[in-house]
């Protein structure tokens, strides 16, 4: 079975004016869609043609396999992080998670902001579940949690080609916008519930 390119979560503009139907165009419609097609293109008539994307990525040695497998992944998790209901603050377990591990939610924000503002170059950062506590880790080009035994809860693509079209090099007010507008608490407290089994 090919692997398929999920539908968005979403309309294509309904995240304008904070990301544009236009990135969306691009990121959505060619990024993820090519990586979908050239990881279809490697798995074809292997071994692999029938694993999930999930084993894929997890077993993949670094190269071409695991790059595409990995941003196949990571975008179909990065659409899930963004709501046009986003924003706010979390509540529930999460919130006392974030308390716990990072001292407030604000300081989960600032110190989230300072790692996406910083990655250089290409590359994620992400919120995961990391034994009992949670953290932020920052990935490059396509590494991504699931390939460390990390369970991810949220992400920010920081790629140029996520914000470029909207922002332009100004990277900080694309992870301000992400934080204030567009984070998907409700699919990190999904995320977190499934990984405790609470
Ligand atoms: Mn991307």
């Amino acid at each position: 079975m090919p692997i398929e390119l999920p539908p968005l979560p979403y309309a294509d503009d309904a995240l304008d004016p904070h990301i544009s139907e236009r990135t969306i165009s691009f990121h959505y419609g060619k990024h993820h869609a090519s990586y979908v097609k050239n990881l279809n293109g490697l798995i074809e008539g292997t071994d692999l043609a029938d694993a999930s994307l999930e084993d894929i990525v997890r077993t993949a040695e670094p190269g071409g396999l695991f790059n595409n497998a990995a941003q196949v992944w990571n975008h179909t998790f990065y659409w899930n992080s963004m709501s046009p209901e986003g924003g706010g603050d979390p509540s529930g377990e999460l919130a006392a998670a974030i308390e716990a591990s990072f001292g407030s939610v604000d300081d989960f924000k600032q110190q989230f902001k300072d790692d996406a503002t910083g990655n250089f170059g290409s590359g994620w950062t992400w919120l995961v579940r990391d034994g009992d506590g949670l953290a932020i880790v920052k990935t490059d080009d396509a590494d991504t949690p699931l390939a460390h035994g990390q369970t991810a809860l949220l992400t920010i693509d920081v790629w140029e080609h996520a914000y470029y079209l909207d922002y332009q090099n100004a990277r900080p007010a694309y992870v301000d916008t992400f934080i204030e507008h567009l984070l998907n608490w409700n699919f990190a407290a999904a995320n977190l519930t499934a990984s405790t089994g609470v």
